[in-house]
Order: C-alpha cells, then sequence, then structure tokens
C-alpha cells in the first residue's frame, strides 16, 4: 500500500523521527508524554545541528514548533547546578512565560529548574527563587539585565543563549538591553537566534555576537501550487473549538472527511468526544499497530466510518476517494503539510473543500499559508443555532420526501393511522422532525454566537492618517508600551483623524493603563474602548 500510496502522491513517506535525532531517553520520554507524533520541520532541520555545537540562525515564527527546537538540545545533556546553565530571552512576558511551561514539559525526566523572569512582577520573589538555584532563564532583556545588574545572575558561564523573535524584540527597542546581556555572557557560549523576518538589524546582530560558522535555517518557503480546493476558515476561541467544529458538521453536513489533530493525544481526545457526541468517527495515528490502522482505513473507505480523526503521519500515504472535507481542526506547522492535507480531497477534478479552525494564537500561521500558497481562504463565521436548525430542516425535508417517492415506508401506515385519531397529523410529523432532529445535533446549543468577535474588544485612539499614523507604528507603540504580544492584536483601521484596533480582551488592561495620554506619531493619544466592529 505504501508503495502505491507514494507514486500517487509524489510524497516523500520517508519520516523523520524524534528517534532519529540523537536525543537522550529523558527527553524522547517527554515529547512522546506530550503526544507529538513526529518532529516538526523546523525540529527536525534545527535540533541535530544545535546538537553537534554549531550557532543557528532560525528563521520561522511560533506555531512551527521552535521552543522545542531548541528546548530539547539545551535540555539534552543538562545536569542541574543551579549555576544559570541557558539563557532564552523573549519580546513579551506572555511568550516567556509560554516558552517557560513548554520547556517544562520537555525537562519533566530531568532535574532541570527553570523560571520565567518579565517585568511587572515584584523582582524580590525573582531574586528568592533565583538564589534558591535555577538553570534556565526565559525573560524579557529589561528584567534579565537588571538582575544581571544587580549581580543576581551571571551569565559567565551559561552554554546556551536563546533569542527569540528576534525581530519583534529589535522592534520593540530591546537592541540596547540585548547587546549589554549578550557582552556579560560566556564567549563559549551556543548563540541561537528566532526570528520571523530576517532585517539587517538581525544580520548584524548574528554577525557581531555569532561564531562565523553559523548555520541559517529557514522552514519559510515561498509559493507552493494549491490543488483546486475551496478553502475556508473559521475564528474559534479556544474553549470553543470542539463546539465549533460540531456547528460546522451540524450545518455543512460533510459526507467523509479527514480531521486533522496535530497530536496522538489530540487525536485519542477528539476522536473520543466525537463518539460521545453521537458522531461516527474514528482516531488513527501512530501508536496504533499498522493492524489497527488498516483496518480503520478500510472502514472509513467503505463508508461505515464517516469521520476519520488522525495525525499528518497516520494520514501520510492514504488515498481515499471520495473525500469530500479536509478538516483542520489544528492548523498544521508548515505550509507544506497544509497543502498537502487539503490536497487531499478535490482529486479526480471533484470539487473539494477544506476547513480551518483558526484561534487567536493559530493567525500568524494562517497568514503565513495564505501568503505562502497565494491562496484565497475565505473566513466563514461558525453558524448560529438559526442557522443549524435550518440547515437541519431542511435536510430533513429532504430526506422526507426521498423516503416518500421511494415508498418503503408503508408498514408503517397502519401505526400511524392509529395515532391519527388521538393526534393530528401535523403534531405527529413534527413530533417526529424534532426527535430526528435532536438526535442529529451533537449539542443542546444555547449559546447563540460563539466564534472569535468575543475575544477581542474595540479600542478607539485618538491619532489617525492626519498625524500619518502607520499601521506598524501603532503595533509597535501597543506592543512595547503595554508589553504585549503582536498575536494579540487584530484588525486595524486608520480613519483620517482617529483609529479603531481590535485586541485581545486580555490586553485591553494593559492598553489603557499604559499607553493612554502617551505620544503617538506626534500626538498624545487618547484611547478608548469602543463598541465592537459589526
Ligand atoms: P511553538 O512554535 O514552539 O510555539 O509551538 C507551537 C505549538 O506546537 C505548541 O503548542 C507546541 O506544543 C506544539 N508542538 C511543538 N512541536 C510539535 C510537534 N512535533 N508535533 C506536534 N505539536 C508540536
Amino acid at each position: 500500500m505504501k508503495q502505491e500510496a507514494q507514486e500517487k502522491d509524489g510524497w516523500d513517506l520517508k519520516t523523520i523521527r524524534f528517534s532519529d535525532l540523537n536525543l537522550d531517553e529523558r527527553i524522547l520520554r517527554a515529547i512522546d508524554d506530550m503526544g507529538f507524533e513526529e518532529p516538526s520541520k523546523i525540529q527536525a532541520e534545527v535540533i541535530p545541528v544545535l546538537l553537534q555545537g554549531y550557532d543557528v540562525i532560525g528563521q520561522a515564527q511560533t506555531g512551527t514548533g521552535k521552543t522545542l527546537a531548541f528546548g530539547a538540545p539545551i535540555l539534552n545533556n543538562i545536569e542541574s547546578t543551579g549555576y544559570i546553565n541557558s539563557l532564552i530571552l523573549t519580546p513579551t512576558r506572555e511568550l516567556a512565560v509560554q516558552v517557560n511551561d513548554e520547556l517544562v514539559r520537555i525537562s519533566k525526566y530531568t532535574n532541570a529548574k527553570l523560571l520565567p523572569v518579565y517585568g511587572g512582577q515584584p523582582i524580590e520573589r525573582q531574586i528568592k527563587a533565583i538564589k534558591r538555584g535555577v538553570d534556565i532563564i526565559v525573560g524579557t532583556p529589561g528584567r534579565v539585565l537588571d538582575l544581571i545588574k544587580r549581580n543576581v545572575i551571571s551569565l559567565k558561564s551559561i552554554k546556551f543563549l536563546i533569542l527569540d523573535e528576534g525581530d519583534q524584540m529589535l522592534d520593540m527597542g530591546f537592541i540596547h538591553d540585548i547587546e549589554a546581556i549578550i557582552k556579560t555572557s560566556n564567549q563559549d557560549r551556543q548563540t541561537m537566534i528566532f526570528s520571523a523576518t530576517m532585517p539587517d538589524a538581525i544580520k548584524k546582530l548574528a554577525k557581531r555576537y555569532m561564531k562565523p560558522n553559523a548555520k541559517h535555517i529557514s522552514v519559510i518557503k515561498n509559493v507552493m501550487t494549491i490543488p483546486t480546493v475551496e478553502q475556508y476558515y473559521y475564528e474559534v476561541k479556544n474553549k470553543d473549538k470542539f463546539e465549533s467544529l460540531c456547528r460546522i458538521l451540524d450545518v455543512e453536513e460533510p459526507a467523509i472527511s479527514i480531521i486533522f489533530c496535530r497530536t496522538k493525544r489530540g487525536v485519542d481526545e477528539l476522536a473520543q468526544a466525537l463518539q460521545s457526541r453521537g458522531y461516527n468517527a474514528e482516531g488513527m495515528h501512530g501508536d496504533m499497530s499498522q493492524n489497527q490502522r488498516l483496518q480503520t482505513l478500510n472502514r472509513f473507505k467503505k463508508g461505515s466510518v464517516e469521520f476519520l480523526v488522525a495525525t499528518d503521519v497516520a494520514a501520510r500515504g492514504i488515498d481515499i476517494e471520495g473525500l469530500s472535507h479536509v478538516i483542520n481542526y489544528d492548523l498544521p506547522q508548515d505550509t507544506e503539510s497544509y497543502v498537502h492535507r487539503i490536497g487531499r480531497t478535490g482529486r479526480a477534478s471533484r470539487e473539494g473543500v477544506a476547513y480551518s479552525l483558526v484561534t487567536p494564537k493559530d493567525y500568524s500561521m494562517l497568514k503565513l499559508i495564505q501568503k505562502t500558497t497565494k491562496s484565497n481562504i475565505k473566513r466563514k463565521e461558525i453558524p448560529t443555532i438559526d442557522e443549524i436548525f435550518h440547515s437541519k430542516y431542511r435536510s430533513i425535508l429532504r430526506r422526507i420526501k426521498n423516503a416518500l417517492e421511494k415508498d418503503d415506508y408503508k408498514k408503517f401506515i397502519p401505526l400511524v393511522t392509529e395515532l391519527d385519531e388521538d393526534y393530528s397529523l401535523v403534531d405527529i410529523s413534527a413530533a417526529l422532525m424534532n426527535l430526528v432532529y435532536n438526535k442529529e445535533v451533537a449539542f443542546d446549543y444555547s449559546e447563540d454566537n460563539i466564534g472569535s468577535s468575543g475575544d477581542y474588544a474595540r479600542l478607539f485612539i485618538s491619532v489617525g492618517k492626519m498625524d500619518r499614523l502607520k499601521p506598524k507604528v501603532l503595533v509597535r507603540f501597543l506592543c512595547s508600551n503595554a508589553q504585549i504580544s503582536r498575536e494579540s492584536i487584530g484588525d486595524i483601521d486608520i480613519m483620517k483623524k482617529f483609529s479603531f484596533v481590535d485586541v485581545d480582551k486580555d490586553a485591553v488592561k494593559p492598553i489603557l493603563k499604559h499607553c493612554s495620554g502617551k505620544m503617538l506619531s506626534g500626538r498624545r493619544a487618547t484611547i478608548q474602548l469602543s463598541k465592537p466592529k459589526k
């Protein structure tokens, strides 16, 4: 089957496994616990090079799995000494916490001690924690420099220095802090810079502080041919992700679909959740035996399983006739996987449809996919209860009409004739339809509108085109003053005298507190909460 699939797909079935990467067993076990099936592109390329001792410039953005790409090599041979072994600099406190959390998971079977440090938290508490002994620090440049100046941390014997989201740190004006930090650090360290873009300032930094034989690794590729598949995305909140999928399935009624998850654990959880809601779904991933996988695949091919929930690895090389939909429950970690996933539908000149669920964190990956594939991924709204009802109603009606034409309902006529004596035929039919409806919708949907709009708040800012305000300047202004990540900023509308910007609800408070009243494009900015965009 493999050979045949390979020919049909032209897809290289050789998979690099985590176990091929020379990682310590403690790290491999932790990665397995995290449910990751195979290394992402950046991981497969960066991990071996870092393990060989090279410095690395990695062009990759959030969502590509870069944290594990540097985290696994850092943690690979670590023995806790209580002196700082590695420093990871991040532009914002959110990212520091996020990176720290991921590293804690990777370090599960090591004895390494980690600590996130950032402004806005009492420094005394961080000092106490550091004095108790810390091996890895993840922090924002300002706070880290402060701790160095107070002689609380010394980087004299660090082995690894990582600059995460280099371009964003420079955009936020951290260059002097970063250089000051680097200058205090061990000259024999390994240095790595991750950045989504490679502006000159990053190249200069690399030249000045990295070894001349540093490797440049990029997972950002341009323009890929995309099959003729209609592509849509839904903005969803993380907590509503599952209900959003159910609403989509209930309204769109996709016939035979593959639903992609990022991890083995994700596959198990989603397949189970779908089954418990009455969907005909089964999961497939690399922990299952070849035999189990073939059986699942056969049931899917025969149509006795409607939804195949799978990881990229499990779905690779399988070819299914008449696949109508590909659903990305989780976005993949690189563009090629996206192209490959959606290419499983729309074969043999049949129309295919691909849906992607996009949480605010996934937004930059969606943009990258759109840009590199030059494809038009259209936005769709999560169906409302009303739409679910109408769509089901139409579908039930269609099926009733079909059944009436087929004549094979006659055996029930005596029963209905009896019922007819006590109830009206209209009531009977409506009750039957209600039974079907309740059986077919997954949820007792109660909240009418779910989707991303609830996650965002709209802010009014008293600076506009007249002040020569540009989106980039506005983003920098908000991010650096409020210490929020770029990803928490959504649509920006710059009007003549003022602007509107959608921001993550969590970002409203820091923005109002730290940006309001500050100078922006030569004018003092008034910022207020405004009504949401329709
Ligand atoms: P990052 O780019 O490091 O922020 O990672 C993005 C997300 O992908 C995180 O939620 C990781 O836990 C997850 N992730 C990282 N590596 C893998 C992998 N090899 N397979 C599946 N998920 C991964």
